[in-house]
């Protein structure tokens, strides 16, 4: 792997030495000079170096993007200008696509596929938001008389963005795209286990023409940078995505300011697979739906429900594919899984996944750290699937972010709705039945932000993303989460002949 290595970071010029901060529209060291190691989890080995933001580089930023807001020039460009700028964003980014796959698969030891279906899907999201920008309009409202009324979408101001380890680019896109084409500031901490696309993403801005200030990216640890900017008043607007408990934290602390919130947070989606389902076409999108990024995915389908008649069948072609899944080098195109993020993610699967040995499931496949042939000090495990579970169990009731899928057995539609949403979370969902019916009628019931019907994924550009229950609240990746990133203004005037004398005086 010192092979991959020395080959890719010739290519990806990342001897220019440490990742720096971008802070009004300048990269700088952080006042602290500290850095910290970036690790590629594929091999355990220490790729780039980053500067370490502290409170006092996060407060520079936030004054940036304040100034950038309150005195710059961005959010009064005429709306076509700054879609021609995120239109920019994305084709520098299609320009740079095979040094930003690199990057990604460097830092998070992901799959080829995977980091080139993410960082495609990235660009298509600025490409996305700069059509939508456009006709991002108020409304006109009757009102009797000689009176009128229309409202205005005013970018809400300074944003703090705070980006998780699973998906380091595109969850950068789904925040920066929306709230820069609105004409908001902000200030991106991405996760410090995986910052380096996202700081090429702020440069790629910079370099398109985005005002300095607007865009800040300051990468460091949540618990104080994170922290700092949900407290900080001069912040308008936290959009976080990462796990249920940090995210109920952050909410709490947001009040103080009365910050808008919007937060993307875990899951443990149901599939419900019927007996008259397609089987072939539910095995296939089972496996990517819990393997698909290793498994750390927030809308990952780790608990699948098939229905009794055909479960035998199920589980025999489920296990069967499961055990031809190739982990591996993440840059050859036939490794189906890449690496877990580091070793503290890899014991809380293996934790999970024992704690359900214990509790006397059966493990079908997997079920254990894998060691990968020349990626021995990387960070793997292997494709898991558990059966003969209860529905009290830790393994079925809790978000494992790994590759491990609990497999349950359910009499009739009933029993199965009652399954799928005996869960605090709610973000996504599949159903597989060739029934349109049934598939209707199920969809309607289950308490989640997403239903997949027959459908292996569903986080396209124009789709909203986000959470019932414990998962969150607010939508990501559609249009209505550029409401999200604007305030409402009602602006209501008279136009009479005669003028108003309310108080008769
Ligand atoms: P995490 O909650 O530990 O961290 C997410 C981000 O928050 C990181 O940038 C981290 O530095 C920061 N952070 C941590 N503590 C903070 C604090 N006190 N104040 C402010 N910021 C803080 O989650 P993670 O381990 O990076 O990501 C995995 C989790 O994210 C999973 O639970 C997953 O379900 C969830 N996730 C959800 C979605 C979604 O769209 N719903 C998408 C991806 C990941
Ligand atoms: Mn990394």
């Amino acid at each position: 792997m010192s092979m991959i290595k020395e080959e890719k970071l010739e290519q990806l010029d990342m001897k220019r030495g440490t990742y720096q901060l971008i802070i009004n529209g300048q990269r700088m060291d952080s006042q602290s000079g500290e850095t910290f190691a970036v690790i590629n989890p594929a091999t355990g080995e220490e790729i780039a170096r980053v500067a370490k933001a502290s409170v006092e580089d996060a407060e520079k930023a936030v004054e940036a993007a304040r100034n950038a807001f309150d005195k710059g020039k961005w959010r009064h460009f005429p709306v076509n200008k700054r879609s021609r700028i995120l239109n920019k964003i994305a084709g520098i980014m299609r320009s740079r696509f095979n040094e930003l796959v690199e990057l990604e698969i460097l830092d998070t030891g992901k799959s080829l596929s995977a980091a080139q279906g993410q960082v495609m899907q990235a660009i298509e999201d600025f490409e996305f938001y700069a059509g939508a920008i456009v006709s991002h309009r108020g409304s006109v409202n009757s009102l009797p008389g000689a009176f009128q009324n229309h409202t205005e979408q005013e970018p809400v101001g300074v944003c703090a963005q705070i980006i998780p380890w699973n998906y380091p680019l595109m969850m950068a896109a789904w925040k920066v795209a929306p709230a820069i084409a609105t004409g908001c500031s902000i200030v991106v901490k991405p996760a410090t286990l995986t910052p380096l696309t996202a700081i090429v993403l702020g440069e790629i801005c910079l370099e398109a023409g985005v005002p300095a200030g607007v865009v800040n990216i300051v990468p460091g640890s949540g618990s104080t940078v994170g922290n700092y900017l949900v407290e900080h008043k001069n912040v308008d607007k936290v959009a976080f995505t990462g796990s249920t408990p940090v995210g109920k934290g952050i909410m709490e602390k947001a009040s103080n300011t009365l910050k808008r919130v919007t937060l993307e947070l875990g899951g443990k989606s149901p599939s419900l697979i019927f007996n008259d389902a397609d089987i072939d076409a539910a095995v296939d999108g089972s496996l990517f739906g819990i393997f698909y990024n290793s498994g750390q995915s927030c809308e990952a389908r780790s608990r699948l429900y098939v229905q009794e008649e055909i479960y035998d069948q199920f589980m025999e072609k489920f296990i069967t594919k499961a055990k031809k899944l190739t982990l591996g080098d993440p840059f050859q195109k036939e490794t189906h899984i890449g690496a877990i993020i580091n070793q503290n993610q890899l014991d809380v699967i293996d934790g999970f996944v024992q704690s359900a040995r214990k509790d006397g499931a059966t493990i079908e496949t997997g079920g254990a750290i894998a060691s990968v042939k020349g990626f021995e000090e990387g960070f793997w495990y292997e494709p898991t699937i558990i059966s003969n579970v209860s529905h009290d169990m830790e393994a079925v009731r809790e978000e494992i972010f790994g590759p491990v899928a609990v497999v349950m057995k359910f009499k009739d539609e009933k029993e199965a709705v009652e399954l799928a949403n005996d869960s605090i979370y709610g973000l996504g969902s599949a159903v597989w039945t060739q029934n349109h019916a049934r598939a209707t009628r199920v969809s309607k019931q289950i308490k989640a932000g997403i239903v997949m019907i027959n459908c292996p994924f569903s986080a396209f550009p124009g789709t909203p993303f986000g959470g019932y229950k414990q998962s969150g609240f607010g939508r990501e990746l559609c249009v209505e989460t550029l409401d999200l990133y604007c305030e409402t203004k009602s602006i209501v005037s008279y136009y009479g002949d005669k003028p108003l004398n309310p108080l008769g005086v």
